[in-house]
């Protein structure tokens, strides 16, 4: 087992054995306490005290660490949801929950999987928005009476110009729809957890799709345009919902300010980091505004398996 663990880690470029196997770690080359602590969230004292280590300054090479209090694991070649649950003393159903797994047989090697489930959850209501057609003699008021909501939700909801000019007929959005699909037709997997440059975890999903492709708010909310090194030409979303949606390296931006869903609020491209690479939404869920979560379950839903 330690064996196979650090044969494995040999043959891996330096950013993957700096993340090792989850719970523990292969001391490497040029390694200090410190660091190590520092790349797994801990302190070089806890790590001393886990390992019964009299002097952190005495590590060595090959040595295997104990990670005290570490609640992700790196996927091994051989690897199962099964035999990681072993492993880790957790069960298939709470990884896979956790990781947005939908099918237990695709597991990918280095990807980064949650041992638990995150503190705070997401989950959207998907579907279309609910309508009504407007009868003869209706008010706004009435209909807004009957669908528990207001003449001024109904009018932004219907970009309605005149709300004493509706006619008998029209088709009226009541409610706001459901989570919508950030990039209608792109194709997605669920990459979360995939090792990154400087020793990154993709806390996302990328949406793939030609440049240019518009880019939508799933839920209505406050747009704030962000422009970065990494994530290039980026969007923060507060929804309206309590949460927090980010999407980056867009090629253009759309709308800003006050949003509602299915506005337009950016273009697919490749800035940023992914200059020159295949264009993409890198796009990620915060619930509540903290950690981020895996998107794939809700973009499975919304958009389709991609
Ligand atoms: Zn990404």
């Amino acid at each position: 087992m330690k064996k196979d663990v650090r044969s494995f880690a040999a043959g891996m470029s330096a950013l993957m054995m700096l993340a090792a196997a989850g719970g523990s770690y292969v001391v490497a080359p040029g390694d200090t306490l410190s660091q190590i602590a520092e790349e797994h969230g801990t302190t070089a004292a806890a790590l001393a005290e886990a390992n019964g280590i009299a002097n952190p300054n005495q590590i060595y090479i090959g040595q295997e660490l104990v990670i005290p209090g570490s609640d992700t694991y790196l996927v091994q070649p051989g690897d199962t949801l099964e035999s990681i649950a072993g492993k880790t003393g957790t069960t298939v159903a709470v990884l896979a929950e956790a990781n947005g797994i939908t099918d237990p047989h695709l597991l990918y090697v280095g990807t980064q999987l949650r041992l638990t489930e995150p503190e705070h959850t997401f989950e959207p209501v998907t579907g279309p928005a609910p309508t009504y057609v407007v009868q003869p003699g209706d008010t706004l008021s009435e209909i807004a009476a009957r669908y528990e909501t207001t003449v001024s939700n109904l009018v932004e909801l219907n970009r309605i110009a005149d709300p004493d000019l509706v006619r008998a007929g029209a088709s009226l959005i009541t409610d706001a729809p459901g989570w919508l699909c950030p990039v209608e037709g792109a194709a997605f997997f669920n990459d979360w957890g995939f090792p990154r440059s400087g020793g990154r975890f993709h806390e996302g999903n990328d949406l793939f799709a030609p440049a240019g492709t518009p880019v939508v708010a799933p839920v209505g909310g406050l747009l704030s345009q962000v422009a970065g090194s990494i994530g290039g030409y980026q969007f923060d979303l507060e929804g309206d919902d309590g949460h927090l949606y980010v999407g980056s390296h867009l090629d253009a931006f759309g709308e800003d300010g006050s949003v509602q869903a299915g506005d337009v609020i950016g273009y697919v491209g490749d800035s940023g980091n992914a200059r020159g690479a295949r264009p993409h939404l890198h796009f990620e869920i915060h619930p509540d505004g903290e950690h981020p979560v895996n998107p794939y379950p809700t973009l499975a839903e919304a958009c389709g398996t991609g």
